[in-house]
């Protein structure tokens, strides 16, 4: 049996003043759940976050990161700065970042591989564009997403990396996918990680659907056999969050 994973992505928003409100507001109302929680927070609140979340269930992770250890990457942070302020999650290759920051499946890979170097967990975002749905390569994207992300990591290191199905078309528009349509893809997900790494992998890693879940669609999503939770990004930043977690135990 795969816990369920629910993240949150509260991508360019709440400063720290805003942030401690949130996670205070919220940490009591997802206390006791019985799937992991994370909040991927801006870097600025990493820190505070790791503070006012220590002895609680809910982990905190980062929303993207440098491939290298230091150097001459202004403005850029890395997987050893995000371990040291507590955080244990780093969401990579969301479509955001590949759409405006030219992150590439290349790219991806290269963080991924680091941050499990690092000893973080990375949330590795995958998913299609409207046009590619229309033109039939949904699967064809996703597995060779997937693929590329994977290349050169262990199948130990594979069980534990959690993958984000979330279809372009879907994020922030709330346009959810059906719960099948994310289902059908998550089975793929799975699969390509079985034709890699075998059924033991495939078993164990887990592969969460994104885009518009909300209070109201999280049950239907959750009951999907192959879908281990969700990345929530608008829904995240509010108390509705909190439901979408205890959708999550039903
Ligand atoms: C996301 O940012 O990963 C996301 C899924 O956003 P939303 O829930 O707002 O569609």
């Amino acid at each position: 049996m795969r816990r369920k994973i629910i993240a949150g992505n509260w991508k360019m928003n709440c400063a720290p003043t805003q942030a401690a409100e949130l996670i205070i507001g919220l940490k009591d109302r997802v206390a006791g759940a019985a799937c992991d929680v994370v909040f991927c927070v801006p870097a600025v609140d990493l820190l505070l976050a790791a503070e006012l979340l220590k002895d609680t269930n809910v982990r905190v992770g980062a929303q993207n990161m440098h491939f290298e250890d230091s150097g001459a990457y202004t403005g850029e942070i890395s997987a050893a700065m995000i371990k040291e302020t507590g955080a244990e999650y780093v969401i990579i290759g969301h479509s955001e970042r590949r759409q405006y920051f030219a992150e590439t499946d290349e790219t991806v890979n290269k963080k991924a591989l680091k941050a499990i170097e690092r000893g973080l967990t990375p949330i590795i975002c995958v998913g299609e564009s409207k046009d590619q749905r229309e033109q039939g390569i949904t699967f064809d994207l996703v597995r060779m997403q997937t693929r590329i992300a994977l290349l050169g990591i262990g199948a130990e290191d594979a069980a534990k990396v959690v993958i984000a199905y979330e279809p372009i078309w879907a994020i922030g528009t709330g346009k959810v996918a059906t719960p099948e349509q994310g289902q059908d893809v998550c089975k793929a997900i799975r699969g390509v990680v079985g034709e890699i790494y075998g059924e033991k992998t495939a078993d164990a890693i887990r592969v969460q659907y994104g885009g518009s879940v909300n209070a109201a669609n999280a049950a239907g999503i959750f009951a999907m056999p192959d879908i281990d939770g969700a990345l929530v990004g608008g829904a995240s930043t509010k108390p509705e969050f909190a439901e979408i977690v205890s959708a999550a135990e039903k």
